[in-house]
């Protein structure tokens, strides 16, 4: 057995970066970016005001009230272009350009308009520089604000489009398909038999593919034939870079993906992680370069292993940074238990307390097969190896999920 940490290392030094595309701004959400994004213009690009009211010269309001000529007026996107002199003002809004001359904005709250809007008196002096954000002081030209690998998220959409990024360059969507072994499992549409069920896990691999950035084709069920399940395999590699399976993974005696794997010319990079649970997840690549993840068919190891290493490879494919899923620490609401030979990736729900600190909720279930109180799961609690217990308070690792 292999532990966690080795097995993610393994799939990254396996797979390979995609090429390079350009896609339009809006289209750019959620993908990775290949190219470093640059400040083509200062932030701002002019000394701005950040309040409605009156650009002055400090120098003019030092003994209030002062009374100063209003001489023209700055607003956003048309501003007063021409030099301010002593003892004048001009009516400004907030996102105008600070007039030359004129060194802080007064806010309109602190002023008073006379003689029919020709002379404001300001009730109070006035700092140099209050109230004006300095052309530049956000970011500079020339900088880069996001760089290649970054995953764009909406704030950064505002980014690129600020700085004119019409296209961006982003990698490839890897293209993943996604099949379900065993005999017992019927699709969503039809009503389970005797000792039959629905299958979910194509639809839960199917959705966190998707959450990584991947497209996705749903083959159709293979029950537990070999010949069927390699046939299917064989297609999907046609034109997938990535496929997962789901189930057949264990020791039974219709587990057959591996067989079907091995029987395909398929490299088994491993097929035994130190990891509840999730142990029996296989890793492999195809003759033909397609990379196959084989997840133990009970939904919740579906749902931990596709997010430790498939997520991972399909994070990879795109150029991401950071492809795996982040660690944080979290205090453990309640005492869980651990085990001797693996590390456990407990479903729980993160919150803060008072005092804005991680507290993880393990949630009670009932073992790997329980996908509905999964459902509630937003990260993982990691109990490390040779751990019986954990006791309520203690920090633990957490991994969010997407
Ligand atoms: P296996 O890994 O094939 O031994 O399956 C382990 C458990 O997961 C069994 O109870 C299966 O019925 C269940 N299972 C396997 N595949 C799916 C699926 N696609 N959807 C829901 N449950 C599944
Ligand atoms: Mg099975």
């Amino acid at each position: 057995m292999i532990s966690v940490a080795e097995a993610i290392q393994i799939v990254r030094q396996h797979t390979p970066t995609l090429s390079t595309e350009r896609v339009q701004l809006q289209d750019a959400l959620g993908r990775v970016l290949a190219e470093d994004v640059v400040a083509d213009s200062d932030l701002p690009p002019f000394d701005r005001s950040q309040m409605d009211g009156y650009a002055v010269r400090a120098e003019d309001a030092k003994s209030v009230p002062a009374r100063v000529r209003i001489v023209g007026e700055s607003a956003a996107g048309r501003g007063w272009h021409h030099q301010l002199e002593e003892g004048q003002a001009v009516r400004i809004m907030t996102g105008a350009p600070v007039p030359e001359g004129a060194d802080s904005v007064q806010q309109v709250e602190l002023t008073t308009e006379l003689k029919d809007g020709t002379v404001v008196e300001l009730q109070e002096s006035v700092e140099t520089g209050k109230s004006i954000v300095k052309r530049g002081a956000e970011i500079q030209a020339g900088v880069t604000v996001l760089s290649a690998g970054t995953i764009v998220n909406a704030a950064m959409m505002a980014v690129l489009a600020a700085f004119g990024y019409a296209t961006v360059a982003v990698h490839r969507k890897p293209r993943v398909a996604v099949l379900a072994t065993g005999t017992e499992l019927v699709p969503v549409d039809q009503k389970p038999g005797q000792d039959q069920i629905r299958d979910s896990n194509n639809y839960s691999i199917s959705s966190y593919s998707q959450l990584a950035g991947a497209t996705v084709e749903r083959m159709p069920l293979t029950g537990d034939e070999t010949s069927l399940l390699k046939s299917q395999i064989s297609t999907a590699a046609q034109s997938c870079d990535v496929i997962v399976t789901s189930g057949g993974v264990s020791m039974g005696v219709y587990d057959v993906t591996k067989a079907a794997l091995k029987e395909l010319g398929a490299e088994l990079f491993f097929e035994r992680i130190a990891l509840r649970p999730g142990k029996p997840t296989v890793f492999a690549r195809l003759p033909n370069g397609t990379l196959v993840f084989g997840l133990p068919g009970n939904p919740v190891s579906v749902a931990v292993t596709f997010n430790l290493f498939a997520r991972t490879a399909l994070l990879t494919m795109q150029g991401a940074t950071d492809p795996a899923l982040k660690r944080e620490t979290a205090a453990l609401a309640r005492s869980v238990k651990g085990t001797t030979d693996r590390e456990s990736y407990l479903p729980a729900q993160l919150t803060t307390n008072d005092d804005g600190e991680l507290i993880a909720f393990p949630l009670k279930w009932g073992g790997s097969s329980d996908f509905v109180a999964f459902a509630l799961t937003t990260a993982l609690a990691i109990v490390p190896a040779g751990m019986k217990s954990v006791e309520a308070g203690s920090l633990v690792n957490v991994l969010r999920l997407p």
